[in-house]
């Protein structure tokens, strides 16, 4: 893995004036470029020639210049370096460019490392133990003895995922080597999106910075989601998680309180381990009949859920005159610690 000291060594070669912020033609990058053009920033999007058509139909969200490649895979580093690009993460970013972010030598916002333990399950077991989370009970195929959601690895949206009772049904169902199994928590599914800057002081104090609740969504999932109208029309439905967009969720205000509880810890816990997480994240969590919140994953980098508020949330209202997304809140930061000189507290 690329170390730190050598991207914050090409960082020392940019100019901090003309910084363009750069990522993938996908997930959440109409956002991220809106939001830089709103904080007055360059943008550069990497695309697929077949898909740049659709990035020029949104004026306001399309990158100023586009990167053209073949492949994913072959992002131009020294081009994007020399362009005094800062590389924003996004979920579709990590799971195309795979194990070649880990080398990826162009400055990338937040902790590179964070990526690096969410994407691995066992690190994200001990960050959410750490954290203190209350996370879903864990089974093996021979103990499954309730109902129990079968995961695959990487982030696939929920795709393939399946419901298993019983080591029979498992075997019947899951033809796949790698899992893991964990028991299904009915509830309401609640994802907080977050956003911790180490540069901020005042707020939600967390170490020596501050911690933002942006905005809350949850997924709409085929066809879990809506399975009752089929079920009323007398279709049976083997239920499955495909994500295929998001909704608005707004919270008791009760439970926010723990919401930013449990956003500290995970903050508290990412510098326990991994030397902090400078940046948007999201908790992805179930809330039961009791109030109690089950997490089952932290996603340590934007997630697609923000895209429901380019021009603000019923949160960031309270905290900024201006309509704030986390994608602008991210160029903000990035224009904030160049004039500060603190780059590299919120790069790696
Ligand atoms: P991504 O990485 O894109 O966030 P993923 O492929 O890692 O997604 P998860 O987010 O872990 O998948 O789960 C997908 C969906 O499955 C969730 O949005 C939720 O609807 C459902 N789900 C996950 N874990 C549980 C659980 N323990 N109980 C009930 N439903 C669950």
């Amino acid at each position: 893995m690329i170390t730190k000291e050598k991207v914050h060594s090409i960082l020392k070669g940019y100019d901090k004036k003309k910084i363009k912020i750069a990522t993938i033609c996908s997930h959440t990058s109409l956002q991220l470029f809106h939001g830089a053009r709103q904080e007055g920033m360059k943008t550069i999007g990497i695309c697929l020639e077949k898909y740049k058509k659709t990035y020029d139909a949104f004026p306001f969200g399309k990158p100023d210049e586009y990167i053209i490649v073949d492949n994913y895979k072959d992002i131009p580093a020294d081009e994007l370096a020399e362009k005094n690009a800062i590389v924003i993460p996004h979920g579709s970013f990590v799971e195309y460019t795979g194990k070649n972010l880990e080398e990826l030598a162009v400055p990338m916002f937040g902790n590179r490392l964070s990526l690096m333990w969410e994407g691995d399950r066992n690190k994200l077991f001990k960050w959410m133990r750490d954290s203190g989370l209350q996370i879903p009970e864990l089974f093996t195929p021979e103990t499954i003895d309730r109902p129990c959601i079968v995961k695959l690895p990487g982030a696939k949206g929920g795709k393939g995922y399946t419901i298993v009772s019983s080591p029979a049904e498992f075997k019947k169902k899951v033809k796949e080597e790698k899992f893991i199994i964990q028991e299904y928590i009915p509830g309401v599914r609640v994802y907080p999106h977050y956003f911790y800057s180490p540069l901020s002081k005042g707020g939600y104090e967390v170490r020596n910075g501050s911690l933002e609740l942006m905005s809350i969504d949850r997924r709409l999932e085929s066809n879990i989601d809506e399975s009752y109208r089929a079920t009323l029309a007398g279709v049976t439905v083997e239920p499955s998680f495909t994500v295929i967009g998001n909704e608005p969720v707004i919270l008791r205000e009760s439970l926010v309180r723990e919401i930013m509880e449990m956003g500290a810890n995970v903050v508290e816990s990412s510098y326990r381990l991994f030397q902090g997480m400078p940046g948007p994240f999201c908790i992805e969590m179930i809330c039961t009949e009791n109030m109690k919140f089950y997490v089952f994953e932290i996603s340590a980098r934007i997630v697609a859920g923000t895209n429901l508020y380019p021009l603000g949330s019923p949160y960031t209202c309270y905290s900024y005159k201006e309509p704030m997304s986390t994608g602008r809140r991210i160029a903000r930061e990035i224009k904030r610690a160049a004039k500060l000189n603190k780059l590299e507290k919120v790069i790696y």
